[in-house]
């Protein structure tokens, strides 16, 4: 035994109020998906002191542990458009693009989606975070807001090594379910009679990439015979990844309720339709799929839960008719793509030269003056937000509400000098240079 192990007569036990840790930050992200991630990366280059938290041991949320696979959203419509949303988008797709297959541009027929290896960009989250000196906080779900007059005091987190405050001067609720608002008392909203399903997704591996069936061979078959394998959704994608050797599959439609017990159970459920997708897929298209197995589920993948309440809500018109607000911070022109029946979904495309925009207002709860929202759990109704809540705004709204907060400093962020965040974005507002 070398000299310095521990022996088993080391003893210890808890003291009251021991493993309660407390630390501050000018600004504190909740959630550490697309949104998150651009929230704490941008405002650490603007000088400020972060933490991030997460519920998962793992940062990316759920572009990198729901394995989504593909950004949308980033690029105008057209085979070869413009990038609609740079700062650290720029950032990760020159690093993944250093790396073989990592990534792959999809000049489809109706706009650039962009695939990419879920595991790198993984490991690019974690780098970034790291070298731009963003203090992680993992593993911890938020269960208590301590809010005074209309700011949020502080965060109180629970992990398994004991619980967490965390106090700073600014917000980003980037939870994708409104927790920060939620908890704090905000007034927040939830899907009145058509809920949005969520979707398990799952790799497979070992498949015949030379031998791949069209996505309409594959939709065709899936309307034909879905019932006889008991599949609940009878579209769906599987994304061969060119040159990997894999498939990213989105062929399932799982509710995703906020009670726990239902949450988890719906999970499991979600894992069982995947398989029977997967079966379908190795019996009906052997030649590409027959000896394929799966490498992995993601966890579950979440649409639209619970949102706040803004002090704008944007609105389907405001998509379909592409308004440029006077405070838009970020823009798209992404279809409305809504998953609110279990068998597929409204896809509605817009025109090539369409652009739409998220407001600052639908960003900035209407009941606080230190949280900004991003991401899926902006105020929109649900079919403008099945638009923007993909991962190319999503991005661009977490630049914002970095932007927004640091701008407010300790004032409300209901007051701050529009145009001087506009400016600060304008790269993701009106910069139209193409990468081809
Ligand atoms: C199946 C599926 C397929 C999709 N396909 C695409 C696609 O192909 N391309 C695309 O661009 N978009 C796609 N989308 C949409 C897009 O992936 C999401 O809307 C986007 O990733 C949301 O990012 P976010 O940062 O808002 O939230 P999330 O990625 O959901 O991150 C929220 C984070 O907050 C954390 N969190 C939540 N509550 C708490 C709490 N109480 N305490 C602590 N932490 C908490 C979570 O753990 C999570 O990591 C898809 C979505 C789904 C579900």
């Amino acid at each position: 035994m070398a000299e310095s192990a521990p022996t088993a007569r080391t003893k210890t036990v808890k003291r009251n109020g021991a493993g309660a840790y407390e630390v501050s930050a000018d600004i504190c992200v909740v959630g550490s998906g697309a949104a998150g991630m651009s929230a704490a990366l941008e405002a650490a280059k603007l000088g400020r002191k972060v933490i991030l938290v997460d519920g998962m041991p793992a940062l990316g949320g759920q572009a990198v542990n729901s394995i989504i696979g593909t950004f949308c959203g980033l690029f105008s419509n057209g085979t070869h458009g413009y990038q609609f949303t740079h700062l650290i988008a720029d950032d990760f797709l020159h690093a993944l693009e250093k790396i073989p297959n990592a990534l792959y541009y999809r000049h489809g027929p109706h706009t650039t989606v962009v695939y990419y290896d879920e595991v790198a960009f993984g490991r690019w989250v974690e780098k970034s975070v790291q070298a731009a000196g963003v203090t992680p906080l993992l593993g911890a779900i938020l269960r208590k807001v301590n809010v005074d007059g209309r700011r949020v005091k502080s965060l109180e987190f629970a992990t398994r090594y004991g619980d967490v405050t965390v106090k700073a001067t600014g917000y980003v609720d980037a939870s994708g379910d409104a927790a920060l608002a939620w908890q704090a008392g905000f007034a927040c909203r939830e899907p009145e009679q058509n809920r949005v399903f969520g979707t398990q997704m799952v790799v497979l591996e070992n498949i015949d990439e030379a031998k791949q069936p069209t996505r309409e061979e594959i939709s065709a078959k899936m309307k034909e015979k879905g019932e006889q394998y008991g599949l609940l959704r009878r579209e769906g994608l599987a994304f061969i990844i060119p040159g990997r050797g894999v498939a990213a599959m989105n062929v399932t439609h799982v509710e995703t309720p906020l009670e726990p017990l239902a949450a988890s159970e719906k999970a499991l459920e979600g894992k069982d339709q995947a398989e029977r997708a997967v079966h379908f897929l190795q019996t009906e298209f052997p030649e590409c799929f027959g000896r394929s197995r799966v490498r992995a589920f993601g966890f579950p993948g979440i649409r639209q839960t619970r949102w706040i309440v803004g002090r704008q809500q944007l609105t389907a018109d405001d998509v379909t008719n592409g308004t440029r607000f006077p405070d838009a911070v970020a823009r798209t022109s992404w279809p409305i793509e809504l998953h609110d029946h279990s068998s597929g979904h409204h896809w509605h495309v817009f025109p090539e030269d369409h652009v739409h925009y998220v407001p600052l207002g639908s960003l900035v709860p209407a009941d606080g003056d230190n949280v900004v929202a991003a991401g899926r759990c902006i105020d929109a109704d649900v079919a403008a937000l099945s638009s923007v809540r993909v991962m190319g705004p999503c991005i661009a709204m977490g630049a914002a509400a970095a932007h927004a907060l640091d701008l407010a400093g300790s004032g409300s962020v209901h007051q701050i000098d529009v145009a001087a965040l506009q400016k600060r974005l304008t790269d993701n507002l009106d910069r139209t240079d193409k990468p081809w």
